[in-house]
């Protein structure tokens, strides 16, 4: 039996992988280091937990921290036998080397020592797999540790919730839904059987070998998916792209080559999309306990943009507005964007369907802007499926992200040293910052800064992605079928 303790977290990462769970065991530091993205993720479910405690009055939180589990776990027994306590947040257990915390542990009154788990997901549903998974491991070891149950639920933000005027009610914003059903013998019995295989596999002196694949991704993106890459051969990811199979003899064409692929029909395509052209990028905050009155949990809401404008002589100008965080953006988002697009007619280039998608809500929420929000709508024009269709790259590794298209089409525009807002989910945390008003002026400003220079960065990149698809599809009209190597 190994004797490394398996906490919830690593359960649940040996259901999606059993690599995983050994590196997280053995090898932690070759993991990716936490992102400020993550945290602001982690700090988002925080926040939904501690909202959750409000439904259960006379609660009381164990206190000690994740790193004292023994401690924790003799606060959670004095909890347990003290029948004057309601329910127990953060209850800690220990059986047979696994551990865990209960979000909520709620006593039933007059039952004696019966109690029902509640799972706080900042989720606004069920997720089977993964939720179901999470309970039964509970209930197997508070089972074990003496504990009966009449009740598993859980609670997770109701997506039909408004925010009304005023402090939000916690028995609002959260839906309960009773799944002790699902835990029968044989889910018991699963857990059981997992456990044992994990122990043993910890045991083992290397981790078990797996192929990256999709799985990797789900439900959650690995942390160790730069380690378990690194030493692949170019290509290898080609057979799991799920491209037709004569774009993945391109593919794999380019990676041999490392010369870019570039379709005859390029500049075709490109056509009309002469300067003057605009470049825009929208940032919205969907957060999960709504900010703003009218909105619900995880409704997107524009709070900054930044446009570039090339003109016919190549010169660029710059746009951009972010919101104070004082009061909902929308309108204020809209007026300006508005403003400053309203001068002309000309193209607008972004690079997915995400600022369209923004445009049209922000055009159904003020009619006064519907035309003109919508006018923006029909100028826009999507990179993304005409780089898809006439460009592949040896450093796009597959992948037709933005992530890999801008700094391989775009190689000058480095975003390394953004240090602090460095893509769309530290803007969201950092915009939740604003609104909190958790600064004081000197950080509000730096931070400021920090969301404008990273959204400024995202329209350059587009313009220069612009430039450079305009110069592969005239290197294609020099000289069709080559790639012309003498610049
Ligand atoms: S990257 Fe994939 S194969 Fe490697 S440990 Fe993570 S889930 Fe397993």
């Amino acid at each position: 039996m190994s004797e490394h303790a398996l906490s919830k977290s690593k359960y649940l990462s040996s259901l999606q992988c059993d690599r995983r769970l050994w590196l997280e065991t053995h090898q932690p530091g070759a993991a990716e280091l936490t992102s400020e993205a993550q945290r602001h993720i982690f700090r988002m479910g925080t926040r939904v937990g501690e909202a959750a405690h409000e439904l259960f009055p006379g609660g009381v939180l164990v206190t000690a921290p994740a790193s004292d589990h023994e401690l924790a776990c003799a606060q959670t027994r004095a909890l347990v036998v003290d029948r004057s306590v309601p329910t127990i947040f953060a209850a800690a257990f220990e059986f047979e080397g696994v551990r865990l915390r209960v979000d909520v542990l709620e006593r039933f009154d007059g039952e004696g020592s019966r109690f029902g788990i509640r799972a706080v997901k900042s989720s606004t549903c069920v997720k089977d797999a993964q939720h179901i998974s999470d309970l039964a491991l509970q209930k197997w070891v508070l089972e074990r540790c003496g504990l009966s149950f009449v009740s598993a639920e859980l609670i997770h933000l109701d997506a039909d919730f408004v925010k009304g005027v005023g402090a939000i009610e916690s028995l609002d914003l959260f839906k309960r839904v009773e799944l002790i059903d699902r835990l029968g013998s044989v889910e018991m019995e699963k857990v059981g059987a997992r456990v044992e295989e994990s122990r043993e596999m910890l045991s083992m002196l290397a981790p078990p070998e797996r192929e990256p694949a999709a799985f990797c991704k789900r439900p959650h993106p690995c942390p160790f998916w730069n380690a378990c890459t690194a030493k692949k051969p170019g290509g290898w990811f080609i057979e799991q792209v799920g491209a037709k199979e004569d774009r993945k003899a391109i593919m794999l064409e380019v990676t041999e080559s490392q010369e870019p692929w570039v379709s005859e029909s390029l500049e075709e395509e490109l056509g009309s999309l002469q300067p003057p052209i605009w470049a825009l990028d929208i940032e919205a905050i969907g957060a999960a306990i709504p900010f703003f009155q009218g909105t619900r949990p995880y409704q997107p809401i524009p709070f900054q943009w930044s446009l570039h404008r090339l003109s016919r002589d190549g010169t660029l100008h710059h746009f951009e507005f972010l919101a104070s965080g004082r009061r909902d953006p929308r309108e204020e988002v809209a007026n300006e964007l508005v403003r400053t697009l309203g001068q002309d007619a000309s193209p607008i280039v972004v690079y997915s369907g995400y600022e369209q998608r923004r445009l049209k809500e922000m055009a159904s929420a003020a009619p006064k802007l519907e035309s003109s929000l919508v006018a923006i709508v029909d100028r826009l024009v999507d990179l993304h499926p005409i780089v898809r269709r006439n460009v592949y790259h040896p450093d796009f590794l597959g992948s037709y992200s933005i992530k890999y298209v801008a700094p391989a089409l775009a190689p000058s525009l480095v975003y390394t040293d953004l240090v602090t807002v460095s893509d769309g989910t530290t803007a969201m945390g950092a915009f939740a910052r604003l609104v909190a008003r958790e600064m004081s002026p000197y950080e509000e400003a730096d931070l400021r800064n920090a969301m404008l220079d990273y959204c400024r960065r995202d329209t350059l990149a587009l313009i220069d992605v612009y430039r450079s698809l305009r110069e592969l599809a005239g290197r294609h009209k020099r000289a069709p079928g080559a790639i012309d190597q003498t610049d």
